[in-house]
């Protein structure tokens, strides 16, 4: 299976286009332009109003016009230098064109005395006298110009001129395509044709043409849109064709657990835990995302999941990013897996020799049920007796490949995916468009609101002073230290001298984690301020996920201003989880950038993750959120991921139907649909595919 000879001639070398050289070729793949196919995709981002006018005359000057001419004298240069200038007259007035480094003969062939031209360019006043200077275009009587003549993005040794005519030649080539769009959608929006859509771009006739609203660009977005979305859709069609295990466990443990918590469940709780055990019972294997925000409670839907595994009589995993959160997971979750009468055990990279053998012995001999971890889970020896469900937290941490490595441990395992990042919406399909979605949209109840406060630096004895208070009245505190630069060495020397300052100014035991300290002293010392032993934990961004301390109300973030607004929130989120009024006092350097203020003002403003993440969208911009190459977050030429959510819903839904009702593309549109996928070059989606 192979691409079809339709799209051959946009898949040819970008040099079999008339004009391109092997020069223009080079110039032209530093804009990503290496087929004539690319070479449609490349829009105009502007574009020239070349409308004729009758006279140059009354225009605003500096301006581009474009005016009929009778030609007049040629006045060559007198010196070395100097310009070449003929004079013309138009409809209302005289003016001058303006040639340096001339070549006079080829200008009198051009432009002869006495002849009629058109000419277009830049007219300016030069000591009063209008010139244009190298006019755009000069056209002999019976040629045109489009009235609107779009511009390209550049790079430097390549011309308009260059794009324009590679682009027509590309145009030339380009064939008429069988439709691939669902016609409702195609007919609701007013789309034209492929083929007219590629024209449409390239001959705009207003700048209104030039919006991402314009109907032939909207479409072309949509297709690149849809080709993703087809690709993850097939994707994800093949991830759960290989047959997972029937998961379907009694309810036997989930109820003993459900009966030992103090509250009951969220509604949000109770629903995804639903959505996981309907899609674990599934013979097909689940691939999942959980996505709640900080405090959202996702640690106990990952439990029930977990037993209905081990229910069914397999077994679960739980990999956390660092050993804190493995530790405080195993901690948390001990006391209601004991409940159930499930054996938990924890596998960290600190586990050595015949305790570590023990352990890796019990799992394999099935006496273990439940087993937390670190990535030291991934580890070759690390062997399952029957590993039902994979559950990966926060999972920005750890990387598609170790998802991989993972799966490798129990082939058919079901896969759940934690995240506390709420992703924006449209994010989430272009990042996990290939993993089915429960979301956490509400938090366990009595959570009482995190007062946040800006503060400058300035302030940090008032700051210190409030902690001492607050601290002799029994609550409990974190002070994050700043990022300092990309150095661990300068920002540890920083955490460990605001140590040093804290415990001298306050009259109570002061703790530290970073992440330099041995392992074993990091658990220490969380488990020290866990238990109250320590009142006020010095840190890192260590700390930034998922530790639970509720007794803990206040939060002091310094050098704010360098934190993301995912950190932030994240931070945030360690504090407001106990009964107390908790304080997030986010401490910065003034002056404040405005960009800096912008991000701390909206954490001011609001606790809500997903509307944190949409405003970290607006001012950050989706690459940079997800971060590409971590999220494998697609480029796309002209579809604009922040501004066409709403056309990425569209075509998720597209692609999911089509493919439900055709699963393998054989249909006519399920043909036209690998044409499209051919025409992305997504041709590794359609090898997904059983047969041509
Ligand atoms: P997340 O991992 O989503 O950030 P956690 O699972 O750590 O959140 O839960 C945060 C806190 O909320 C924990 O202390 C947990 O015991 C508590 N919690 C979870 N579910 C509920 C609930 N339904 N009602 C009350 N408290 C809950
Ligand atoms: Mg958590």
């Amino acid at each position: 299976m192979s691409r079809p000879a339709i799209l051959f001639p946009l898949f040819a070398e970008l040099t079999a286009l008339d004009g391109v050289g092997p020069k223009t070729a080079r110039l032209f793949s530093r804009l990503g332009v290496e087929r004539p196919a690319h070479m449609l995709m490349l829009l105009p981002t502007g574009g020239v109003d070349r409308q004729l006018r009758p006279t140059i005359r009354g225009a605003p000057l500096p301006a581009t016009l474009t005016v009929e001419v009778e030609i007049g004298l040629h006045v060559p240069p007198t010196s070395r230098g100097r310009p070449y200038r003929i004079h013309v007259r138009d409809g209302g007035t005289e003016f001058r064109l303006v040639y340096f480094h001339a070549h006079a003969e080829g200008l009198r062939r051009l432009l002869p005395a006495g002849a009629r031209r058109i000419v277009s360019g830049k007219v300016e006043l030069f000591d009063g006298i209008a010139e244009m200077v190298h006019p755009d275009h000069v056209l002999r009587e019976g040629e045109s110009l489009p009235e609107f003549e779009p511009t390209y993005p550049l790079t430097q040794g390549l011309t308009q001129r260059n794009v324009t005519r590679a682009v027509a030649e590309a145009l030339a080539r380009a064939p008429a395509l069988p439709e691939w769009i669902e016609p409702g959608v195609k007919a609701r929006r007013g789309w034209p044709d492929w083929r007219e859509a590629v024209a449409a771009v390239h001959r705009p006739g207003s700048a209104g043409d030039l919006a991402a609203e314009a109907p032939a660009r909207e479409r072309l977005a949509y297709d690149e849109l849809l080709s993703h979305q087809m690709a993850l859709a097939l994707a994800r069609a093949r991830m759960r064709r290989p047959k997972g295990y029937a998961t379907e466990g009694d309810g036997r443990l989930r109820t003993r657990v459900l009966e030992a918590l103090p509250f009951p469940l969220t509604r949000a709780q109770a629903r995804a835990a639903a959505e996981i055990a309907a899609d674990m019972v599934r013979a097909e294997r689940m691939n999942r995302l959980l996505q709640g925000d900080v405090g959202a409670g996702k640690t106990l839907v990952a439990l029930l999941a977990m037993l209905a595994a081990v229910e069914a009589g397999g077994q679960a995993a739980l990999m956390a990013p660092t050993e804190i959160l493995a530790r405080q997971h195993a901690l948390t979750l001990g006391p209601l897996a004991e409940a159930a009468g499930v054996r938990l055990a924890v596998l960290t990279g600190r586990d050595k020799g015949a305790e570590r053998a023990a352990k890796l012995a019990d799992l394999a001999e099935r006496r273990t049920g439940i087993i937390v971890g670190t990535h030291a889970l991934f580890q070759a020896d690390v062997a399952f007796a029957d590993l039902r469900l994979a559950v990966v937290d926060e999972q920005h941490r750890f990387g598609v490949r170790q998802r991989m490595e993972l799966g490798a441990k129990g082939r058919r395992a079901d896969v759940l995916v934690m995240t506390a990042t709420p992703i924006p919406r449209s994010l989430a399909l272009a990042a996990y468009g290939d993993m089915d979605l429960s979301v956490l949209d509400e938090k366990p109840p009595g959570r009482k609101p995190v007062a946040t406060a800006l503060v400058s630096s300035a302030r940090f004895d008032e700051v210190v002073e409030h902690l001492r208070r607050a601290i002799g009245e029994g609550v409990q505190a974190y002070w994050v230290c700043p990022l300092v630069g990309e150095s661990e060495v300068v920002e540890l020397a920083a955490a460990c001298e605001r140590h040093a300052a804290l415990v001298h100014a306050l009259d109570a035991p002061v703790g530290l984690v970073h992440g330099q300290l041995p392992p074993a002293e990091k658990d220490a010392a969380m488990a020290d301020f866990a238990a109250g032993r320590t009142r006020l934990l010095v840190a890192t961004t260590v700390i930034e996920v998922g530790v639970d301390v509720p007794n803990a109300s206040i939060m002091v973030i310094e050098g704010a201003e360098h934190f993301g607004l995912a950190q932030l929130h994240q931070l945030r989120g360690r504090v407001g989880r106990g009964a107390a009024k908790s304080t997030c006092l986010l401490m910065y350097d003034p002056p404040l950038g405005a960009a800096a203020r912008a991000r701390l003002e909206i954490m001011r403003e609001t606790e809500d993750g997903f509307r944190i993440a949409e405003e970290d969208l607006r001012l950050r911009g989706a690459g940079d959120l997800l971060g590409v190459a971590q999220s494998g977050l697609p480029s796309f030429r002209i579809a604009d991921l922040e501004r066409q959510a709403d056309l990425m819903r569209v075509a998720q839904d597209d692609a999911r139907l089509l493919l439900a009702t055709d699963p393998e593309l054989q249909g006519e549109r399920g043909q036209a649909m690998r044409t499209l996928l051919y025409l992305m070059e997504r041709e590794k989606a359609v090898r997904l595919l059983a047969a041509g």
